[in-house]
């Protein structure tokens, strides 16, 4: 949207593939001693004393984002967050990270730079190490695929849910995608006349969840400081119902949720009510959240109540009593899961 046409353009060709490879790397620096050699030889070495997590994500151009308004810089962070959200998810510490990306000629040197600084940013703030990936060449478009490593001492899965546990979610949901309502509609505007530029002061917290989302690695070690090891645990990728699914699913339990206690930002209620959307559809059915949903043990309903990151809403109950949203005027609807279909848009 907001396009600098006058900015630098240099040929990725000019540097061949070494030459690029070295350019954009060359701040990364190493804090882990788990890591004994990062980039620059075939492969990297490792050397971890404790039990490693490892997960994989790929963003494409046009499916996961879209560059008129997501800024490069914004794309290198979130790529690297929507990774750690999963270390994280599983209780780990995120330690290391690669990075492989494919680029077409469209993209000048000065796009990549962008990138890589989004991407160091991201490293610095969550201490993780760059340890290598790849740099091709793509025929159409913008691939981004970053894998991180962590350590994990009390991994938690998916399965562990019991009935009675208590439901928790952490921060806010519904912002993210709100954002990206606002930023679409924007889009649209600017379509038709390039000359208005938009006046987004209201949508401020909104958008930023949208392109500027954040990992939850502080949760981790609250539960750490506060003893808690939930029973099971998930990364709000997709929307509030399709994460629930999962864990009933994976941990053969029920649940019931309760629509008055899912916690929405100001902004969110009221840019709902501008778009006329429900906001516990965007809640339940909204993604890119990347708070954490978890279930813990009702023993430890005094280590947790007090906490203003956590918020409780709800319980899991047997299997056969299904999965159920606890409306505000106390019926009791089917969860159902509208996650992102990305295969089917
Ligand atoms: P190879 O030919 O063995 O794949 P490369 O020349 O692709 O080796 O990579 C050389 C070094 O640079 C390796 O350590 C690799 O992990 C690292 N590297 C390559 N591309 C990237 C990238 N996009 N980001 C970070 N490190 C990279
Ligand atoms: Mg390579």
């Amino acid at each position: 949207m907001i396009e600098d046409k006058n900015q630098q353009r240099t040929d990725l060709s000019t540097l061949g593939e070494f030459g690029l490879i070295d350019h954009l790397t060359k701040n990364f620096v190493i804090n882990h001693k788990s890591t004994v050699k990062g980039i620059g030889d075939d492969a990297a070495v490792l050397d971890f004393k404790k039990k490693v997590v490892v997960t994989t994500d790929l963003l494409v151009e046009g499916v996961h984002f879209d560059l008129s308004y997501m800024p490069l810089k914004h794309l290198g962070y979130k790529s690297v967050i929507v990774n750690l959200s999963d270390v994280y998810a599983m209780n780990a510490t995120a330690t290391q990270i690669t990075v492989s990306i494919a680029v077409s000629n469209r993209f000048p040197l000065e796009a990549l730079e962008e990138i890589y600084a989004g991407i160091e940013t991201a490293a610095k703030i969550y201490n993780i190490d760059v340890i290598g990936g790849d740099t091709t060449s793509s025929n159409k478009g913008l691939l981004i695929s970053v894998t991180a490593l962590g350590e994990v001492e009390n991994e938690v899965y998916r399965s562990g849910a019991k009935p009675n546990d208590l439901l928790v979610v952490t921060g806010d949901l519904g912002a993210a995608y709100m954002g990206l309502q606002v930023l679409e509609r924007e889009k649209e505007v600017f379509k038709v006349n390039p000359n208005i530029q938009p006046d987004l002061d209201q949508y401020t917290y909104l958008i930023e969840r949208q392109l500027k989302p954040e990992a939850r690695k502080d949760i981790v070690k609250l539960l750490n400081d506060l003893d808690v090891k939930p029973t099971s645990m998930i990364d709000i990728s997709d929307g509030l119902s399709s994460e629930i699914m999962h864990i009933c699913k994976q941990s053969k339990v029920g649940c019931d949720l309760y629509e008055s206690k899912i916690p929405l930002d100001p902004q969110v209620i009221s840019t709902c009510e501008e778009f006329n959307i429900d906001s516990t559809t965007v809640a339940l059915n909204g993604g890119e959240d990347y708070e954490l949903l978890m279930t813990i043990s009702q023993d430890d309903y005094p280590k947790i109540k007090a906490n203003p990151n956590l918020t409780i809403i709800g319980y899991m109950t047997e299997e056969s009593a299904g999965m159920h949203l606890v409306t505000r005027a106390e019926t009791k609807i089917p969860i159902k899961a509208q996650g992102w279909k990305n295969f089917n848009e």
